[in-house]
């Protein structure tokens, strides 16, 4: 059976491809009272639900994941044609999402809680984890399906019901993946009927999730400035949210550093994707006594990158997502020059073939500090380029940002890298050693600090965020001891 991608009917706001402009399909966003439906039928859906055991919950992921693995191909094409990302890259991104699978069918066998010792005798006293209640997954165009499924994946295994408000930029591959979880539900006796729904539309979508108090934990990924409404939505309701914002993401490379991981790590975080990873590098902070022969170095290594079509073997990198991000990436380096920065590459290639596409050539930014420019996330290939003196001054500039998600330290040094990793080091969720900034594995909590959200999509104990956690105290004895020795004899 092939993939099914319903959103593409007729009618409604056309739906571009950024490999070359062209309308792939029509998106009829919903509409207040279609998403109040929605919601609705998420509530009775998780009624249902949350009953199943949790094992018998990740049994239905397992379904899903294989049939993931049975299309990987066609939802890789999907996600190259959503989002503009070289099919090796969509193939990891869709390998990501098999993963997480394998990783939820796993923990639907460990949600376990803690038992807690009790002051008082014959007691017990007990942490027990149930379902949440409805959850909705606000993603971002750059990966269109893997975040989805970093927190839709745990938030079924722990026995909630799911919305999914994809990107308005990247549908194709959200449709089909939300027709193959329908077809994993199908002839799946405990799935309720719309366990999973996928709501196509724009902020004000997103929004009015944010704002019902019928969502109990909405996880939302993408812009800060999108953050920011959504985390004062929730808030004014005391609801629940998990914020996975914009990055600023730098690596320190020292003196001992191997020169070939720097190379290679530094070309791949920083050009792949088109520098439009949350991850991406965007700020490379280099000892003097390397950073001339390194900034030549990494000029050649990047004119050689091919950038074109992500869907022609042999391209590290596709285009970035409109027109109007080529005009905020050329207005950068504008900016950057402005400031006293020098622009190597930047161009834009390819406008004879794709005039309507966006494809421009890495740039690389000498920069004399870290100026206004600097502090700002450019979603493209844009990689500014600093100097430092001390390893003090470089962990300094590292956490000068606003954003606090990924960061690097290219060392041989012990002592480099373990000041880099303490609490005296890098501030973001993810710090690395002798690896680039992008790229993470399944495993480890993902999310950053700071502007970034604080937020924690999946991986590691990431779990209990999807879930209520309940604390039991069992008296099993004839008497009514108060805690802290309290008196209180009356009857
Ligand atoms: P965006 O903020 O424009 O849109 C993201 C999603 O939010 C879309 O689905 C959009 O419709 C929705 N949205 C927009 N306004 C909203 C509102 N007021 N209320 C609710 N929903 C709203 O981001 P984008 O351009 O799609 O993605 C790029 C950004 O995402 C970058 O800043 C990147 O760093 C970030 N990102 C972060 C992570 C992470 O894990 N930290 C991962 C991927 C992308």
């Amino acid at each position: 059976m092939g993939l099914d991608v319903s959103f593409s009917r007729s009618g409604g706001l056309p739906v571009h491809t950024p490999v070359d402009g062209s309308v792939i399909g029509a998106m009829n966003p919903e509409t207040a009272a279609s998403t109040d439906a929605a919601i609705e039928r998420a509530v009775a859906a998780f009624t249902q639900w949350r009953a199943v055991p949790s094992p018998r919950r990740g049994e239905l992921i397992r379904r899903f994941g294989n049939l993931c693995r049975d299309h990987k191909e066609e939802l890789s094409c999907l996600v190259t044609l959503d989002c503009g990302k070289t099919l090796d890259e969509a193939r990891g991104e869709v390998q990501e999402v098999i993963d997480i699978c394998d990783f939820a069918v796993g923990l639907s066998r460990q949600l376990h809680g803690l038992s807690i010792a009790t002051e008082r005798p014959n007691h017990r006293m007990a942490e027990t984890w149930h379902p949440l209640g409805v959850f909705a997954q606000i993603s971002a165009f750059n990966f269109p399906v893997a975040v989805w499924s970093w927190g839709t994946m745990i938030a079924l295994t722990c026995g909630n019901a799911a919305i999914w408000k994809p990107s308005e930029k990247s549908l194709l591959s959200a449709s089909a993946c939300a027709g193959l979880l329908a077809r994993a539900c199908e002839d799946f006796a405990e799935a309720p009927a719309h366990l999973h729904q996928i709501l196509t539309g724009g902020g004000d979508v997103g929004a009015q999730l944010a704002a019902d108090p019928r969502v109990s934990l909405i996880s939302a990924t993408g812009s800060t400035r999108m953050g920011r409404s959504v985390a004062s939505t929730v808030a004014a309701r005391l609801g629940r949210s998990i914020l996975e914002l914009g990055g600023n993401n730098a690596a320190i490379v020292t003196p001992s550093a191997n020169r070939e991981l720097v190379l290679r790590g530094v070309t791949f975080s920083a050009a792949g994707t088109s520098g439009q990873r949350c991850t991406s590098l965007r700020r490379l902070i280099v000892h003097e006594s390397v950073h001339d022969e390194l900034v030549g170095q990494l000029k050649r290594a990047f004119s050689q990158l091919r950038v074109g079509n992500p869907l022609e073997p042999g391209v590290h990198a596709g285009p970035l997502i409109d027109l109007p991000a080529m005009e905020m990436f050329n207005a950068a380096l504008d900016q950057a020059r402005a400031e006293g920065g020098t622009v190597h590459g930047g161009q834009r290639v390819l406008a004879e073939d794709y005039p309507d596409a966006a494809y421009v050539a890495p740039a690389l930014v000498e920069m004399p500090s870290q100026t206004p420019i600097v502090h700002t996330e450019t979603f493209g290939p844009i990689l500014y380029v600093m100097r430092y003196r001390t390893i003090e001054e470089a962990i300094a500039m590292n956490n000068a940002v606003l954003q606090g998600l990924s960061s690097a330290i290219f060392t041989d040094n012990m002592r480099e890298a373990e000041l880099f990793t303490s609490s005296l080091g890098s501030d973001c969720g993810i710090a690395n050693v002798n690896i680039g900034t992008s790229g993470a594995e399944i495993g480890g909590a993902f999310g950053g600090e700071k502007e970034t959200g604080g937020g924690r999509a999946s991986g590691s104990d990431t779990w209990k965020a999807y879930m209520r956690r309940a604390t039991n105290t069992i008296n099993y004895s004839t008497d009514l001891p108060l805690a802290q020795g309290v008196r209180f004899d009356a009857a």
